[in-house]
């Protein structure tokens, strides 16, 4: 199947198109100091403002429609405005919008942690509240190392006395939070910040793309599974977890790992008394083609951290959930003060609880996990003539979570550059062009809404085929 700019205008865009300009300020116009973006530069700062939204499109202040190709930041599941969605949000409004969880609860909120027991792998089932993936994480690092605090102080014989310690992967991305960032391993995100964070063990990054010489992809979940266990046999003492993104690392420009990795990573966790943390906050909820990326390889982790569409991108909200031998090495009496230690105060609250129910009613009645397959693979035909471009190195992912890595040299994989910012150049040429992505580095993303058409599908890769051809016409 080929693909590519049908002769007809795509009708879903009401043009005039949108035009960037490019670098040409140097202090943001005084009306627009007063919103400090994340990850951009306010002083060549192009703002594209949103008046409204419905399914997969965005329309701008001045009337531009634009396709949400990263679904509002990997969290847009149902579409934006699905009438089910806004339909539960409104009726929690008649009931009540925010009340504690320290201490008390909301009918919904405790309906929404047993459904997420109900589709979360294997025997998770004690569901922790929080408001962003990274203090999702954040609890996740704190619960293990209470838990073996509290586990140690019962069996005092154990060996492991203090594990205070974590196993991450290189180029990990956890989060903008403290702890997330010392979990993480991206150089621009992170190393400014070293002075005030901890230090993880670091593994490997298990790429697909760029392996080690004399590594094939028949080999390689072998030699990455040794590597993280010779860590493991090294530190395990002092571990109380190893952390990981299972199957795809998104923010490290969506590398994925090789096959099995991840159900090698629970063995050796359990053979090394170590716990499990996988943060699903980017490959939860369908994104991946099942329900949670550790379905694929039949993985329950001791904990697992969940974010962005857990409330199909309405409302923020981020969970925690934990197995029952990890929730009940914190039994106690009050006196004993085995309680967690941690708590938020948004953590739980109804609106977005009411949001996530309806989504997992959505997901339940419409079956989307199961389009998802069919989807990916559409996508997958529809990039297929792109991916042979010269300065394409690589199409990759797994379910509607994609990355096209642009390359200076396709057979040696030499990145270009990246002060010529090739990504963002051809980001902001497709969202010129109708489809709104953001690069990370020279990988373009694609993380449509789940919901997205086939015909919307090849809309995006269509615009994003163009956008690549255009931007790396004549570049040397
Ligand atoms: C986005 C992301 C986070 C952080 O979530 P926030 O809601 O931005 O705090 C953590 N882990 C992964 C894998 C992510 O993709």
């Amino acid at each position: 199947m080929t693909s590519r700019i049908t002769d007809k205008p795509p009708q879903f865009l009401s043009n005039p198109p949108l035009t960037l300009e490019k670098n040409s300020v140097s202090v943001p116009p005084e009306s627009q100091n007063f919103h400090w973006h994340g990850f951009t530069q306010m002083a060549d700062f192009q703002n594209i403002v949103i008046e409204r939204a419905e399914g997969c499109w965005l329309t701008t202040t001045s009337g531009q429609r634009l396709f949400d190709g990263v679904a509002s930041l990997w969290c847009n599941v149902h579409g934006h405005r699905n009438p089910k969605m806004d339909e539960a949000i409104r009726a929690q409004l008649d009931r009540v919008s925010h009340i504690t969880t320290l201490g008390m609860s909301a009918d919904i909120t405790d309906q929404l942690a047993e459904r997420l027991a109900e589709v979360t792998p294997g025997d998770l089932k004690h569901v922790f509240f929080s408001s962003d993936g990274s203090s999702a994480v954040e609890a996740a690092l704190k619960m293990a190392l209470q838990y073996w605090h509290l586990k140690n102080q019962t069996t005092p014989s154990s060996t492991s006395t203090a594990k205070t310690r974590y196993l991450a992967l290189s180029s990990a991305y956890h989060g903008d939070t403290t702890g997330a960032v010392s979990l993480g391993g991206i150089k621009y995100f992170h190393q400014l910040f070293a002075p005030i964070v901890f230090t993880p063990v670091r593994g490997p990054l298990p790429c697909s793309y760029r392996l080690p010489d004399g590594i094939r992809d028949a080999t390689a979940c072998d030699y990455y599974a040794h590597e993280i266990e010779s860590l493991l046999k090294q530190h395990h003492a002092e571990l109380a977890a190893v952390v990981m993104e299972p199957l795809v690392q998104g923010a490290a420009g969506m590398i994925t790992h090789p096959a099995g990795l991840l159900a090698r990573i629970r063995e050796l966790c359990d053979q090394y008394n170590v716990l499990m943390i996988v943060d699903e906050v980017a490959t939860g909820f369908g994104r991946t083609g099942r329900m949670f990326a550790c379905d694929h390889e039949g993985v329950t982790p001791d904990i697992l951290c969940m974010g962005k569409g857990i409330t199909a991108g309405y409302l923020p909200m981020a969970a925690t959930i934990a197995r029952p031998h990890v929730f009940e090495a914190f039994l106690g009496k009050s006196s004993e003060r085995k309680q967690f230690y941690h708590g938020h105060t948004f953590g739980g609250n109804p609106l977005a609880a009411a949001a996530a129910v309806a989504s997992l009613d959505l997901f339940r009645d419409t079956q989307l996990t199961e389009t998802i397959d069919a989807k990916s693979q559409f996508l997958r035909e529809c990039l297929a003539p792109i991916a042979d471009h010269p300065h394409v190195g690589d199409v990759r992912g797994r379910g509607l979570m994609v990355g096209i890595e642009l390359v200076a040299d396709r057979n040696r994989k030499t990145p270009f550059d990246s002060d010529r910012l090739i990504g963002r150049n051809v980001c902001e040429r497709a969202t010129e062009l109708g489809a709104w992505i953001r690069p990370l580095g020279d990988v373009i993303v694609l993380m449509p809404p789940l919901v997205a058409s086939n015909e919307e599908l090849r809309f995006l890769a269509d615009t994003v085929t163009r956008a690549i051809e255009e931007v790396l016409a004549d570049i040397d």
